[in-house]
């Protein structure tokens, strides 16, 4: 089994590329759950619907996000009515952030929420929430903090940031299906997601660091040069006091990390760093990308 780290665009494009080597019964994903948030009645879990629907075949791998061919009419209605919805949801998305925030009331831990649709949409990867206490990525604007969704789909990123955290009522635990996720993996890959707030909110999951000590990781630089390859990763780095490039990104993971990749044509030197075309945009470069790493972890 391979077991991936993963937010909701990078990671999940190499996803698509390791599920043509390998069956998605051998594929677990440990998903950042920290962009989660209630809305219009609904429980949004952005990164593991992305997952969710790219294992199902529903998603729109034009923007990452929501089910291909969805329709808007409740959202517009919802924006007539009142304007609060500032997340463009569609119809059949809508449907299960509200069975999900059904399953929450009712008691159901997002782990098991997770697993019911993913039953039910005919998902045989295993899909994990990092942890089942909520956590929120907040940044501080003008001095007020606000919701990461609120940033980012809000005010579209344009907003300065002075500082980025995480919220929390309790510190996050990692789950147990997470922790033996990680165990149980020939190799843990850290695809190339945002490491402000899609990697380093499932490493804070107490029982994560010391689980990846045990098993080879390999990570994906998101970055290529002192840019990302989209979002907004460099501003949420600075406000960290990081510089936005992939050696301060293989910093942050040093700690339990055996490979590091990095994109054949990044001017940044990271000693050590094996170099592979990353740039998932073109159609093949995803599949010969998870290719290459399979390889690398299999001794090849
Ligand atoms: P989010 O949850 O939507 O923010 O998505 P992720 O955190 O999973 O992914 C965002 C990161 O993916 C950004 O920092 C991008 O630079 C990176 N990314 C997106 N596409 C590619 C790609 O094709 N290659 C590489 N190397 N990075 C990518």
């Amino acid at each position: 089994m391979i077991t991936f780290l993963s937010g909701g665009t990078g990671t999940p494009k190499l996803i698509r590329g390791m599920r043509r080597h390998l069956p998605d019964h051998e594929i677990s994903v440990v998903v950042n759950t920290a962009e989660d948030v209630w809305m219009s009645g609904g429980f949004v879990s952005p990164d593991i619907d992305t997952l969710i629907y790219l294992f199902s075949g529903l998603l729109n791998t034009s923007s990452w996000w929501g089910q291909e061919g969805d329709t808007f009419i409740t959202h517009h209605e919802l924006q007539r009515l009142d304007g609060g919805e500032y997340i463009a949801i569609g119809d059949r998305d809508r449907a299960v952030h509200l069975l999900r925030g059904e399953y929450l009331k009712r008691g159901m831990t997002l782990t098991a929420a997770t697993a019911q649709l993913c039953t039910s949409l005919g998902v045989r990867a295993q899909i994990l929430p990092m942890a089942d206490t909520p956590v929120e990525t907040v940044v501080s604007c003008s001095g007020r903090e606000i919701h990461f969704q609120e940033y980012w789909v809000r005010h579209r990123g344009a907003l300065p940031i002075e500082g980025v955290r995480r919220r929390w009522a309790a510190p996050p635990v990692a789950t147990p299906a997470v922790v033996s996720a990680i165990g149980a993996a020939e190799a843990v890959i850290i695809g190339p997601s945002n490491p402000i707030t899609s990697i380093l909110p499932i490493l804070e999951c107490r029982g994560v660091p010391e689980a990846l000590e045990e098993v080879p990781v390999v990570a994906v630089s998101p970055f290529i040069g002192h840019a990302p390859v989209s979002g907004p990763a460099a501003a949420l780095m600075r406000a960290r006091g990081l510089s936005p490039d992939s050696a301060a990104t293989r910093d942050l993971y040093a700690g339990f990390l055996d490979h590091f990749i990095q994109d054949s044509s990044d001017p940044v030197e990271v000693s050590g760093a094996i170099r592979m075309d990353t740039l998932m945009n073109h159609p093949g470069v995803d599949e010969a990308l998870a290719e290459r790493i399979l390889s690398l972890v299999r001794g090849g």
